[in-house]
C-alpha cells in the first residue's frame, strides 16, 4: 500500500535559487543553495518584500539547517517503524473514529508554518472528505481577529493595500506592533522614508516603550485593553473636525450612524486609556489632517477577548475619511507567520470553509461540486481553545498536529498537556523530534523543513511567493502534503488525492480560486491557471488575468458584501475578560524577542540569535520590584490563576508601573519552568475565537537562589531530580546551560559526575569564602565541559571561555587561566551581552566606543565597530545605549 516512494520530490540544488524566509509574515525573498549552512544565505534583492534586505533572524538561516535533533523516521508508540506502518495507523485510528463517534470526533490541528498545498489538501480531505471542519491553525492566536474585522467591514478577508504603502504614507500607525522585533524588514523600509522624507510622522500605540516606539515622534503608552475607546475617540474627533469623505460614505458604506453613536458613547477617553490628553488631541489632530496615512495592527490588536471590535474600530475611522485603497493609505495587518495569508486563502481556519467561500447553502454546493466531494461539512467546525477542550472532555478521539507545537503556545498549556496526554489517537507531523508536543504521540510522522520543501507561501501583503527546496530531504522526512495525501488514500479517498507534486496542488488551487468567480470573490489565481510553477514570480493576489497582480483593492468602492458597500461596525470600548486582584495585582503582557521564532526550534540552534536574549526574562518596572523587594538577576516565580513560570527578573523603564512582559518562545525544551503558556487562561474574542495573550492577572515572587552557575559543555547534562533551575542555549561547538541552585551543594564533583558522566578526570578550584566552585574538563586535550559556579551570576568570562571549545588542544597554562577565570596572553576580552547579532558586537564594545571615541550617532558607531551595519534590527538599542553612554572623549 505504501506509495510514497513515486512521487516525485525536488531535487537539491547546488546553484543559488530564490526561496522565502520561513519565518515572519514579512515574507522576505532568500537567496540559498545547498551550501547555506557553510556559506549562508542572502537577502534577494529582486524580492518586492524586501529587495535584499534580511533582518538577523533571515541571516541567520545558514545555522539552523544541522541535521541535530530532526526527526528522521516515522516512530510509532516510541518504536521506529516503516511508513507503511505509521500510515496504516493513522488513517485506520481516523477511520474507525468517524466509524465508530462521526466526523466531528477527529480534529486536525495544522500550522501558518505549512505551505499553501500542504494546507489545500488537508482543508480538503477535512471539509470535503472526511465531512467535518474541525481543521484549525495555530494562526487563529495569530491573527484572525483582524480576518473577523476584515470579514465584517469589507465582506472578505481582504488587506487593501501593500508594504509601498508604508513608505508613500506621510502617517504611519502602529497599533500593538513592535514591528522593529517582530517584523524588522518592513520597520527599516519605514524608517528609511522617514529618513527620505522628514515629514513622515510615526505614531505607537503600545502599553509598552518597545525599540518601535523608541524610534516613534509619538508613542501612546495606553492602558492594556483600551485600543477601542481610542479609535472610537478618533472617530469622534474626526467627526467634529468635519474630516468625513461624504461622497466615499454615501457611496459605499453602510452603519456609519450606529458606529458614530457608539464612538460618542466612549466618554473620558484619555481616562480610559489612562494618556495624556495632550498626547491623545496631538495624535487625533495629525490623523484628522494626513490624508496619507495607514494604520498597521498586529498582535497588540489581535490577541484580545475584543481584538475583532479593535481591528473595525480602527477600519472605521479609514472608512470615515475615505482612506483606504489608494497609495499611501489605509488598515494594513502585519501577520506573524510566513503563511498564515496561505493558511486563510485555503480555508484553513475551522471557520471558513475553502478560497474564501464560507459554510452559506451557495459556498457548500459549490466547492462540493468542484471537489466532487463525498461528504461536505456544513458549518463551522471547532476554534483552536474550544479544539482542545473537546480533546480534553474526549468528543475528539483522533487528533492531528501538523508543524506545531499547541503543548507550549496555546493558552493554559497544562490544561493541553494533559488533553494530549488523555485523547486516545494522537499523530504528530514535525521536523523536530522532541517538542512539548511530540511526548504526546502515539505516532510520529518526520516532516520535511525549510530547505527541503517545495510550495508556496503568501505574505502579509496578498504576496504569493515559492519556497523552493535547495537540500535533498533527510533521512526518511517526507513533504506534508505527500503524507496527508497518503493517508487519505488509505481511507478510501484516493482519486481526489492523487497528485504527483506540489504544482498539482497549486493548479487546483487556482482553479477553485477562480471557479464561479467573475469577480464575485476577492481571492482569485485565475490567472495563474496554466502557469510555469517553477517559475512563478512574487504576485499579489487577485491574480486575474495573466501575470496581473494587485496591490491594492477597494480605491473603486466596491467590496464585497451582497450590495458591495462596506460597513461601519458599531463598537462599544470594553475591558479584558481577566482584572487583577490583591492576590494576582499585575498584568501580564506576552510577546515575541528579536532574534528568537516561536517554540525556538530552528533559531535555537543558532549561536549567534542566542546570544542576544540566552534567558526567558520578566520585564518589571524598576519601582514595582522596588516596592516588592525585588532586584535586577533575580530568579523569579511568576504566578497566574491556571500556572505559573520562573524567569530571571529584568528591570525596565519601558514597562508601565503594575504591568510585566514575557517572552513566549521557551518551553521545556529550552528551560526547566519558562513556558509562558501555562499561565495564560482560554479567553477568547467571542467572534474570532483568538485568545487574549495578553492581559493576565499575575503575582510575582523572589525565589531563593543559593548559587548560580554557567556551565559549557559539548554533552547534554542530565538535571532530572536535581534542585536546579535550568535555560539551555546554543553555543558555536557547546551547549551553554545557566544554572540556578536551589538548595545548596554538598559535593561538587558528585553533582558534576551525576550530571555528565564520563571519565573523572575533573581539575577544580574551590574559594570556600568567596563562595566559588570551578571545574574544568578535558578529553584528549580538547576542552569537553567547564563549570563556573558563585553566589550571583557572572558571564563576564563566558565569550573567552567558549572561544576555547574551538581549540584542539588547550595548554596547560590556559588550562589554569580557566579555572583562575583569567584569559591567558592575547585572550579575548569580552564584549558583554550581544547587542547587533550580525556582527556579534557586545554592549560593552559599544559602550566603550561611544565613550572612548565620543561617537554621538549610530553610524558613528556603525563606522566604528561595525554595530548595526547589517540587517538594522539593533538601531533601536544602539540608540538606547547611545541615550545612556556619557561620551568621555571625542575622537
Ligand atoms: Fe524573515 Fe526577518 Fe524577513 Fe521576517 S523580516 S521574513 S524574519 S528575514
Amino acid at each position: 500500500m505504501f506509495d510514497a516512494a513515486p512521487r516525485p520530490i525536488s531535487t537539491p540544488r547546488e546553484s543559488l535559487l530564490s526561496t522565502t524566509c520561513p519565518y515572519c509574515g514579512v515574507g522576505c525573498g532568500v537567496k540559498a543553495s545547498a551550501a547555506a549552512a557553510t556559506n549562508g544565505v542572502s537577502g534577494d534583492a529582486n524580492h518586492p518584500a524586501n529587495l535584499g534586505r534580511l533582518c538577523v533572524k533571515g541571516t541567520a538561516l545558514g545555522e539552523t539547517l544541522s541535521l541535530d535533533g530532526r526527526l528522521l523516521h516515522p516512530v510509532m508508540e516510541g518504536v521506529r517503524v516503516g511508513w507503511d506502518t505509521a500510515l496504516d495507523r493513522v488513517a485506520d485510528e481516523f477511520s474507525r473514529a468517524i466509524a465508530t463517534h462521526g466526523p466531528d470526533s477527529v480534529a486536525f490541528y495544522v500550522s501558518g508554518q505549512m505551505l499553501t498545498e500542504d494546507y489545500y489538501v488537508a482543508n480538503k480531505l477535512m471539509k470535503g472528505f472526511i465531512g467535518a471542519a474541525n481543521i484549525d491553525t495555530n494562526s487563529r492566536l495569530c491573527m484572525s481577529s483582524s480576518v473577523a474585522g476584515h470579514v465584517r467591514a469589507f465582506g472578505s478577508d481582504t488587506v487593501p493595500g501593500c508594504y509601498e504603502d508604508l513608505e508613500l504614507a506621510d502617517l504611519v500607525v502602529l497599533v500593538g506592533s513592535n514591528a522593529a522585533w517582530c517584523h524588522p524588514v518592513l520597520f527599516q523600509r519605514i524608517l528609511a522614508a522617514r529618513t527620505a522624507r522628514p515629514e513622515m510622522r510615526i505614531v505607537v500605540i503600545d502599553p509598552r516603550r518597545t525599540a518601535t516606539a523608541e524610534a516613534a515622534d509619538l508613542h501612546l503608552a495606553l492602558r492594556p485593553g483600551s485600543d477601542v475607546a481610542l479609535f472610537n475617540g478618533l472617530l469622534a474627533h474626526l467627526a467634529d473636525a468635519d474630516c468625513a469623505d461624504q461622497i466615499f460614505i454615501d457611496n459605499h458604506t453602510d452603519g456609519l450612524d450606529a458606529a458614530l453613536s457608539a464612538a460618542r458613547a466612549t466618554q473620558d477617553v484619555a481616562g480610559l486609556c489612562d494618556l495624556d490628553p495632550a498626547d491623545l488631541t496631538r495624535f487625533y489632530d495629525w490623523f484628522a489632517v494626513t490624508t496619507k496615512t495607514v494604520t498597521v495592527y498586529s498582535q497588540g490588536v489581535n490577541q484580545s477577548s475584543a481584538g475583532t471590535d479593535k481591528v473595525n474600530a480602527i477600519i472605521n475611522c479609514h472608512l470615515y475619511t475615505g482612506r483606504i485603497g489608494w497609495p499611501g493609505m489605509g488598515p494594513l495587518s502585519f501577520t506573524g507567520q510566513p503563511n498564515a495569508m496561505g493558511g486563510r486563502e485555503v480555508g484553513g481556519l475551522a471557520n471558513m470553509l475553502a478560497a474564501h467561500m464560507g459554510f452559506d447553502h451557495v459556498g457548500i454546493d459549490r466547492v462540493r461540486r468542484f471537489w466532487n466531494a463525498p461528504a461536505m461539512a456544513h458549518k463551522s467546525g471547532l476554534k483552536a481553545v474550544d479544539l482542545f477542550q473537546a480533546v480534553h472532555d474526549g468528543r475528539i478521539k483522533a487528533l492531528w498536529i501538523i508543524a506545531t507545537n499547541p503543548a507550549a503556545t496555546l493558552t493554559d498549556t497544562n490544561f493541553v498537556r494533559e488533553a494530549l496526554a488523555t485523547c486516545p489517537f494522537v499523530v504528530v507531523s514535525e521536523a523536530v523530534e522532541a517538542t512539548d508536543s511530540t511526548l504526546s504521540a502515539h505516532v510520529m510522522l518526520p516532516a520535511l523543513a525549510w530547505g527541503e520543501k517545495d510550495g508556496t507561501v503568501t505574505n502579509s501583503e496578498r504576496r504569493i511567493s515559492r519556497q523552493r527546496a535547495f537540500l535533498p530531504p533527510p533521512g526518511e522526512a517526507r513533504a506534508d502534503w505527500a503524507i496527508i495525501c497518503d493517508v487519505a488514500t488509505r481511507m478510501g479517498f484516493g482519486d481526489a488525492f492523487a497528485y504527483r507534486s506540489p504544482a498539482a496542488i497549486f493548479a487546483e488551487h487556482c482553479r477553485l480560486s477562480a471557479f464561479e468567480n467573475d469577480g464575485s470573490r476577492d481571492f482569485d489565481l485565475g490567472g495563474l491557471i496554466g502557469c510555469d510553477y517553477d517559475r512563478i514570480a512574487p504576485v499579489q493576489w487577485p491574480v486575474r488575468t495573466l501575470n496581473a497582480g494587485t496591490a491594492r483593492l477597494f480605491g473603486n468602492g466596491r467590496f464585497y458584501h451582497p450590495d458591495s458597500r462596506a460597513r461601519f461596525i458599531a463598537t462599544a470600548a470594553r475591558p479584558p475578560r481577566s482584572a487583577t486582584s490583591p492576590e494576582f495585582p499585575l498584568i501580564l503582557n506576552t510577546g515575541r524577542t528579536r532574534d528568537q521564532w516561536h517554540t525556538m526550534t530552528r533559531t535555537g540552534k543558532s549561536p549567534r540569535l542566542s546570544a542576544h536574549r540566552a534567558e526567558p526574562w520578566l520585564a518589571m518596572h524598576h519601582a514595582d520590584a522596588e516596592a516588592a523587594g525585588l532586584i535586577e538577576g533575580d530568579l523569579v516565580r511568576i504566578a497566574s490563576a491556571h500556572g505559573a513560570a520562573v524567569l530571571k527578573l529584568t528591570l525596565d523603564a519601558s514597562q508601565r508601573r503594575g504591568e510585566v512582559f514575557a517572552p513566549m518562545h521557551w518551553n521545556d525544551q529550552f528551560a526547566a519552568n519558562a513556558n509562558i503558556g501555562r499561565l495564560i487562561a482560554p479567553h477568547t474574542d467571542p467572534i474570532s475565537g483568538q485568545p487574549e495573550l495578553k492581559f493576565t492577572p499575575v503575582c510575582v515572587a523572589a525565589i531563593t537562589t543559593h548559587w548560580q552557575a554557567m556551565l559549557l559543555t559539548r554533552s547534554a547534562p542530565k538535571l532530572d531530580g536535581m534542585a536546579v533551575n535550568w535555560v539551555r542555549a546554543a553555543g558555536m561547538e557547546h551547549t551553554i546551560m545557566r544554572l540556578s541552585g536551589l538548595a545548596p551543594v554538598a559535593n561538587w564533583r558528585q553533582m558534576l559526575g551525576e550530571m555528565l558522566g564520563g571519565p573523572e578526570n575533573w581539575v577544580t578550584f574551590t574559594d570556600s569564602r568567596r563562595g566559588l566552585f570551578r571545574a574544568t574538563r578535558l578529553i584528549d586535550g580538547k576542552l569537553d565541559a567547564v563549570l563556573f559556579a558563585a553566589p550571583s551570576a557572572d558571564e563576564s568570562a563566558l565569550a573567552w571561555l567558549g572561544s576555547l571549545f574551538s581549540q584542539d588542544q588547550i595548554p596547560a597554562p590556559e588550562h589554569i587561566a580557566v579555572l583562575a577565570d583569567m584569559p591567558a596572553g592575547e585572550a579575548a576580552q569580552d564584549c558583554g551581552p550581544i547587542v547587533c547579532a550580525c556582527h556579534q558586537v557586545g554592549r560593552t564594545t559599544i559602550v566603550h566606543a561611544i565613550a572612548n571615541q565620543g561617537l554621538t550617532s549610530v553610524d558613528a558607531i556603525g563606522a566604528a565597530v561595525q554595530a548595526g551595519t547589517n540587517c538594522g534590527s539593533c538601531i533601536p538599542e544602539l540608540r538606547q545605549i547611545l541615550a545612556q553612554t556619557p561620551a568621555v572623549a571625542a575622537a
